[in-house]
């Protein structure tokens, strides 16, 4: 097992080390580490934007459905696992994202390495943007059809892979709403319109944008009036929504396709019914409370005043997820244990993850984040590049 140290030491070498740090306690946006000393720092990097986790409407529903159905459902959905509670969630999900149907799956990153590899295969082509999430890129290998990938929301060059590369199998252009590490936002409009004109199939994954856009909070293609105009529409109730588990949503025949070919759908547990019980309450909550998305958009925009107000250059972006580009990985990684030992808590961003020479420390808004703590965090970071002679940017 020598060589298991030797990638270690390497991955150390180049700053490309993970290590967990256990959380002890996460309370109203802070969070306690097992290695803090008690001291709570302030959390920026959760995907719980809307502070749904902690919410009491949650709680009480998953309770429920803990005690009407027990801790585990004990069987795939084919067998005997299917409650009829999943059937519910998943009309509520269809409606939610204007789709005639949805079906459930375990997790995001489960979504993505059944549903690819479903609808392509040999002879197949995949499109993907650069910056795809991990998980569709471990579909498109499964699936084993060809992959192309694009610049980011570059139009132009999607558009020369299609009228080269195209070929005469099935053609899927995979691409995320609003992408989680940078925190802008694909071109779906013109996105529809490229797929129509090449005959392919269009996927978006809206992991970071379901709740939080759109007049119920459907997500960023709901609010771009193009309900109907993906085929395949996928995301999670594990960012926004505060719970765990996800979703593909688009017509019948897709979920009944996805029913006999999806492997990760077909060979896997069921939901646990206290997180279908807490999604369901989820999806009724958020699209009842148009506040939580405005509360949210308002924070984001006083945090990024609050980073130029300290003296940070940086343009805007359009969302919550605030990048602070740093250039390598060594420096993103010691920027974050900085902010650490200043009591802020936000993660360091590396490659593979990002492309080399783009690594940065993510920022995400969530509405746990009062004013003072957003000015603090702008306050406390500034003070980490000043203390590390780190130039850096958002
Ligand atoms: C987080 C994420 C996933 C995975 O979802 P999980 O439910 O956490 O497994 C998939 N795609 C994107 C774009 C994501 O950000």
């Amino acid at each position: 097992m020598d060589f298991l140290k030797r990638r270690l030491a390497e991955y150390l070498a180049a700053g490309r080390y993970r290590r967990l740090q256990p959380v002890v306690e996460r309370l109203d946006g802070r969070l306690v580490l097992a290695d803090s000393d008690d001291r709570p720092l302030l959390d920026f990097s959760s995907n719980d934007y809307l502070a749904l986790s902690q919410h009491p409407q949650l709680i009480k529903a998953s309770r429920e459905a803990l005690e009407r159905y027990g801790v585990g459902v004990g069987a795939a959905r084919l067998m005997s696992g299917d409650l009829a509670l999943f059937h519910q969630l998943e009309r509520e999900v269809a409606d939610f994202k204007g789709c005639p149907a949805a079906l459930l799956f375990g997790s995001g990153y489960m979504a993505n390495v059944g549903m690819i590899p479903a609808l392509v295969g040999r002879g197949d082509v995949v499109f993907t943007d650069r910056l795809d999430h991990a998980s569709i890129y471990d579909g498109c290998r499964l699936a084993g059809a060809r992959l192309l990938r694009f610049r980011h929301n570059d139009l132009e060059h999607l558009e020369s892979l299609l009228n080269k590369e195209r070929g005469t199998g099935r053609g899927l252009v995979v691409v995320e709403s609003l992408y989680s590490m940078d925190g802008d936002i694909a071109p779906l409009a013109e996105l529809v319109e490229l797929k129509n004109r090449h005959s392919c199939l269009l996927m978006v994954d809206e992991a970071h944008a379901t709740g939080l856009y759109g007049e119920q909070g459907g997500g960023l293609i709901q609010a771009a009036g193009l309900e109907g105009e993906v085929e395949v529409v996928m995301g999670t109730f594990g960012k926004a929504l505060g719970s765990y588990g996800a979703y593909v949503a688009g017509s019948q025949t897709l979920r009944d396709y996805l029913i006999n070919r999806a492997r990760s759908f077909i060979y896997s547990t069921g939901l646990p019914p206290a997180v279908v019980g807490a999604s369901l309450a989820a999806v009724k909550l958020v699209r009842s409370s148009p506040d939580l998305r405005q509360q949210l958009a308002e924070k984001a925009a006083y945090f990024k005043e609050c980073l130029r107000a300290a003296g940070l250059p940086g343009t805007a972006g359009p969302s919550h997820i605030v990048p602070v580009m740093v250039g390598s990985g060594t420096i993103a990684l010691s920027l974050a244990e900085e902010c650490c030992r200043q009591g802020l808590f936000a993660t360091a961003i590396r490659p593979p993850t990002v492309p080399e020479g783009t690594a940065r420390v993510r920022f995400s808004v969530t509405i746990h984040h009062q004013k003072a703590d957003l000015a603090e965090a702008a306050r406390l970071l500034m003070d980490a590049c000043r203390t590390l002679a780190i130039s850096a940017s958002f």
